[in-house]
């Protein structure tokens, strides 16, 4: 027959995604571990648009029901509540790993709990994809470079981190998954995939999550101050979700290990960002200034020039074409308006 092998199946001796791009295959067996949060939930979106079994392993630390509950009574979805720090046993192809409250707020909440998802969490996804032979991806982040002393920041370089501050438990915690994963990929030869995530936004943040976007648009909806921290003249570069997700899948797929930083180089300060929101939502919406939190970096931009070169891969969505489709998911959300919100 002129069939492709069913390259899925890990029985069958062959690697996941060994078939080449647009050839016509059989739908994989994915899991996504933190796959009801705000980045994984529109991720298993796409997977599951394109064909595949999705398997979303949560335990709702972060993540919604609401954010995958259009997937229910699909039987290429599964929901299992599940904490990554203990052992998991499935058979799948592929793992995209993000299991880990992204949201500064939500990951200092408790530190060492943050530790023990991203080491324990990840030795074990790691340890499931080595006894199974799937492919396994890790979303790490920028935070790897800490307050950096490059600008923009290349994955060659090694970062400005400090280990006993209150951020280390996911800074350290993250640089410690990677150390993982590319030891189990040497070690024990697993297929691992490295994405280092700059700061994104988009429909289904958690509304309070704390951070900046998220905590702008809803304050300004709401005719709050927006909270500004510091002087505001720190920087970041924000992301729309639906580029990431396209570079998790380039990743995933390609042949390169990484790490590769995925986010936009469009660069802001906090009152830029500020005015942004103002000129999105609300000409009048007022700042307020507030005390900065502790070992904040001051900058923070992307080279994209290594995803862009061997995956293909760079932004579309400016800030200011993103904001507009994050701000009536909020407004739905906060206003209960049209469709109902689900806050
Ligand atoms: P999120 O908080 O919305 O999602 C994380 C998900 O993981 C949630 O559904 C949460 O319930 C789940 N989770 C947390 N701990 C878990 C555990 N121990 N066991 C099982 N599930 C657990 O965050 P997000 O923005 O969607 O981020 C997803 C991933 O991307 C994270 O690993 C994060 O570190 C990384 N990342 C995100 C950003 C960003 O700007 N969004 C930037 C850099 C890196
Ligand atoms: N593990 C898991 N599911 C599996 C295989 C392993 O959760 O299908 C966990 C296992 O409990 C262990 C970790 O992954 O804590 C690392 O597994 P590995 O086999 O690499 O190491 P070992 O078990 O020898 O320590
Ligand atoms: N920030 C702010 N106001 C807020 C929340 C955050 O000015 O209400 C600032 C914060 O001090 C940091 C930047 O925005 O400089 C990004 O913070 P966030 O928590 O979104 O993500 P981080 O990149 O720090 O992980």
């Amino acid at each position: 027959s002129t069939r492709l092998m069913p390259t899925h199946r890990v029985t069958d001796g062959f690697r996941s995604g060994k078939v080449p791009l647009g050839l016509k295959r059989k739908g994989l067996r994915i899991v996504v571990t933190g796959g009801a949060g705000f980045v994984g939930s529109h991720l298993v979106d796409r997977l599951i648009a394109r064909g595949d079994s999705v398997i979303v392993v949560d335990n709702f630390f972060t993540g919604r029901k609401e954010n995958v509950m259009h997937h229910f009574g699909n039987p290429r979805f599964e929901l299992i509540r599940h904490d990554v720090v203990e052992p998991l046993l499935l058979e799948v192809d592929q793992i995209y790993h993000l299991a880990c409250p992204a949201s500064p707020v939500h990951y200092k909440h408790n530190p060492v709990k943050t530790i023990k998802t991203n080491v324990v969490g990840t030795l074990n996804m790691l340890g499931l994809a080595k006894r199974i032979g799937a492919r396994f991806l890790l979303t790490s982040t920028s935070e790897v470079y800490g307050d950096p002393l490059e600008h923009p920041q290349k994955e060659t370089y090694w970062g400005n981190v400090n280990p006993i501050g209150v951020r280390s438990c996911y800074d350290e915690g993250k640089r410690t998954a990677e150390t993982l994963a590319m030891d189990y990929h040497r070690g024990a030869g697993v297929e691992v995939r490295i994405a280092r995530i700059f700061n994104t936004y988009g429909p289904r943040m958690c509304i309070d999550d704390g951070r900046v976007v998220s905590n702008f648009v809803a304050q300004a909806l709401r005719k709050e101050p927006m909270t500004v921290y510091g002087d505001g003249k720190q920087t970041r570069s924000f992301q729309f979700v639906s580029d990431l997700v396209e570079g998790l899948m380039r990743l995933m797929e390609g042949e390169h290990v990484g790490p590769f930083n995925l986010g936009n180089p469009g660069e802001f300060t906090m009152l830029e960002l500020a005015k942004v929101v103002q000129e999105t939502i609300d000409p009048n919406a007022k700042i307020e200034f507030r005390p900065n939190t502790e070992d904040d970096p001051h900058k923070r931009k992307p080279d994209n020039s290594k995803a862009k070169e061997l995956l293909g891969w760079e932004p579309k969505i400016a800030l200011r074409k993103g904001l507009p489709m994050m701000v009536s998911d909020f407004r739905q959300r906060i206003f209960g308006d049209q469709k109902g919100g689900d806050t």
